[in-house]
């Protein structure tokens, strides 16, 4: 019996662990995938093409987004990131489940145009939490953690549209807590209906 598979939104602000979360979350959930996302920002130390984003340049993004190839796109910080349409349709048609890391504009997109998506936002106890988080990164000059910041601040006003929120005080829990919600929201009766209709 097959279950209905799932797009699943994480947002939350910079800092907040949802890499980290989103990793863990993978290693339980074998048939969960990473949605790669496409962003003109430079790649840090570390960060591997394709695997962490697709590097593109202002005018490969800008043309992606006028021919109808991202799901949804967002200028965050003085950067464009955006979500590639196909390769979700395929991991989706692979029966997979896919969880996309996005900011609160994106989700926004993605609530109107993927009925029965799933949005989390993903945070951490408090902003003094958050802001030795950015400095322990070390990613970032002062100037951008306080722009990372007060794009938090910006951001937390999006939490009533969200279906969930985890609270990421320890990863283990917080991927935990994720986990559960996908199970959860697979249960749901209108999905569980269609599926014994289908059997
Ligand atoms: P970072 O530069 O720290 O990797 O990401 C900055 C922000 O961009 C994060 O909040 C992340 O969730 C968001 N982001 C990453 N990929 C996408 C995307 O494809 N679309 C949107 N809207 N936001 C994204």
């Amino acid at each position: 019996m097959t279950d209905q598979k799932k797009i699943i939104v994480v947002s939350g602000p910079s800092g907040a662990g949802k890499t980290t979360v989103i990793n863990l979350a993978m290693k339980r959930r074998a048939d969960l995938r990473f949605s790669v996302s496409a962003t003109t920002r430079a790649p840090r130390e570390g960060e591997t093409e394709g695997k962490d984003y697709f590097f593109v340049s202002v005018e490969d993004f800008l043309r992606m987004a006028e021919e109808g190839e991202l799901l949804e796109h967002a200028q965050y910080v003085g950067n464009y990131y955006g979500t590639p349409r196909k390769p979700i349709e395929e991991m989706l048609e692979q029966g997979m489940d896919v969880v996309l890391d996005i900011e609160v504009q994106g989700a926004a997109q993605v609530r109107e145009r993927v009925p029965g998506s799933i949005s989390v936002f993903l945070t951490v106890p408090s902003f003094d939490v958050l802001r030795e988080r950015l400095r322990a990164r070390g990613t970032e000059t002062e100037e951008r953690i306080s722009e990372r910041l007060a794009r938090a601040r910006e951001e937390y006003k999006q939490i009533p549209y969200y279906d969930y929120i985890v609270i990421n005080d320890d990863p283990v829990i917080a991927a935990e807590e994720l986990c559960s919600i996908i199970t959860a929201e697979k249960c749901r009766t209108a999905d569980r209906i269609k599926q014994l209709e289908e059997c």
